[in-house]
């Protein structure tokens, strides 16, 4: 008997949410599980090119002060290294985007699409997609092997008033507390002349966790002695949260149910980087772009393949396993290269970042990788 559903989406964060509008618009039955979030979140995310094209075109993109274009940034070593980006162009390096905003667009557009309907618990469907985030429990109980390293590091996130203006200015510094590596970026928030930043501070656990508790004056002033006062004193205006932090990827995206129907991973319940390079999402828009993709050649020359026939399956796997590895190295490689402890090996990062710096045609090509 079939399915009254073509498409549950089994998560309705961001990645689902997008999901849920790309395959609407496909004229597919989708079952979205799960309700919207509460607007808590005081993170704002870096959304590169692809992921400001996939929510524009689904008008989900969020407008000034909301979205804020990175003109430039400025990344500084343990020891002394430096690298400047500078954007090629006035659409900027990327863009900061306030979460609750983005969240609040999607749940209105998907309140207005007709053939998306909201549940608590899934129903069935020809394919389910898993966009349950990092401690998916559809994946647990589909017995899927779940690489995870979690790095001794917890992320804490707040907003800042800041003292000077950010002239849409992205700063991040890698440096070392008490021997240990704690990575702190700034990103500008409310567009042109805007005063206030988000915060992503990446931790050892132990001091995470105690800066949580700690006052909002405690972590201002943290805050403004980790951020060398480049932006003057900054204070506190939001709550603290904090996440711990893994490098994970699941091990097969896709399979078939017993009942024969099938499901598929992706963004978070796939995989999940560290936040250092601001890739997380990125990564997860991408997944979904690329499922709609493929689902969509049923419209042209694949129109007598079922939904779930492991021809589209596999292609999405493919895909996106190959196309997310030079991300996930990256994001890796880099907190090893900071974490690691050996003189030498500073002497040799800082090196790198400031003869980076001066390479202008690398540091174009990877900024261009980096905003696609
Ligand atoms: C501090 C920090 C900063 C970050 N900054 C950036 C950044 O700048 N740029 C970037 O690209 N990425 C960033 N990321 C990564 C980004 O947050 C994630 O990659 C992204 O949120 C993943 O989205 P998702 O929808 O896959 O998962 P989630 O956001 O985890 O959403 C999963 C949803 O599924 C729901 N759910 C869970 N289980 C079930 C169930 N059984 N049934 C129904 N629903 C369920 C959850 O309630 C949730 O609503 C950051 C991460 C952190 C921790």
């Amino acid at each position: 008997m079939s399915s009254p559903f073509d498409i549950c989406i089994r998560g309705s964060g961001v990645v689902g949410s997008t999901l849920a509008l790309l395959l609407a618009r496909q004229r597919l039955r989708v079952a979205l599980v799960g309700q919207p979030a509460p607007a808590t979140d005081v993170r704002a995310f870096a959304l590169n090119t692809h992921s400001r094209e996939v929510l524009s075109d689904l008008r989900c993109w969020p407008q000034p002060p909301h979205a804020t274009a990175v003109q430039s940034m400025q990344v500084w070593g343990d020891a002394g290294g430096q690298v400047q980006f500078q954007a090629p162009t006035f659409n900027g390096l990327t863009h900061i985007v306030d979460v609750p905003a983005l969240e609040r667009m999607l749940s209105e557009a998907i309140h207005f699409q007709t053939d998306i309907q909201r549940f608590d618990a899934p129903p069935e469907a020809t394919l389910t997609v898993v966009c349950e985030g990092r401690n998916s429990q559809t994946r647990q109980e589909l017995g899927v092997t779940y690489h995870s390293m979690p790095y001794a590091q917890h992320a804490l996130a707040t907003r800042v008033l800041c003292d000077k203006p950010h002239r849409q200015q992205a700063l991040q510094w890698f440096s070392r507390h008490q021997g240990e590596l704690d990575i702190l970026a700034l990103l500008p928030l409310g567009g042109h002349g805007g005063q206030e930043a988000a915060v992503v501070w990446s931790l050892p656990t132990a001091r995470a966790l105690a800066l949580e508790q700690s006052s909002a004056d405690e972590v201002s002033d943290a805050l403004t002695q980790a951020s060398q006062h480049v932006w003057g004193p900054l204070k506190v205006m939001a709550s603290i949260q904090v996440w711990p932090l893994q490098l994970a990827q699941a091990l097969q995206w896709s399979g078939p149910f017993e009942n024969g129907q099938s499901w598929v991973l992706a963004g978070d319940a796939a995989h999940t980087v560290h936040p250092l390079a601001g890739m997380g999402l990125n990564l997860g828009l991408a997944d979904v772009s690329e499922l709609a993709n493929v689902l969509k050649e049923r419209e042209t020359s694949a129109y007598w393949r079922a939904l779930n026939d492991p021809y589209f399956l596999r292609r999405y796997e493919r895909a996106r396993k190959a196309g997310m590895q030079s991300t996930w190295l990256a994001c890796d490689g880099l907190q090893r290269l900071f974490n690691h402890p050996n003189m030498s090996i500073q002497q040799l990062r800082n090196w790198g970042l400031n003869s980076f710096n001066q390479f202008n045609t690398l540091k174009l090509w990877t900024m261009r990788q980096a905003m696609h």
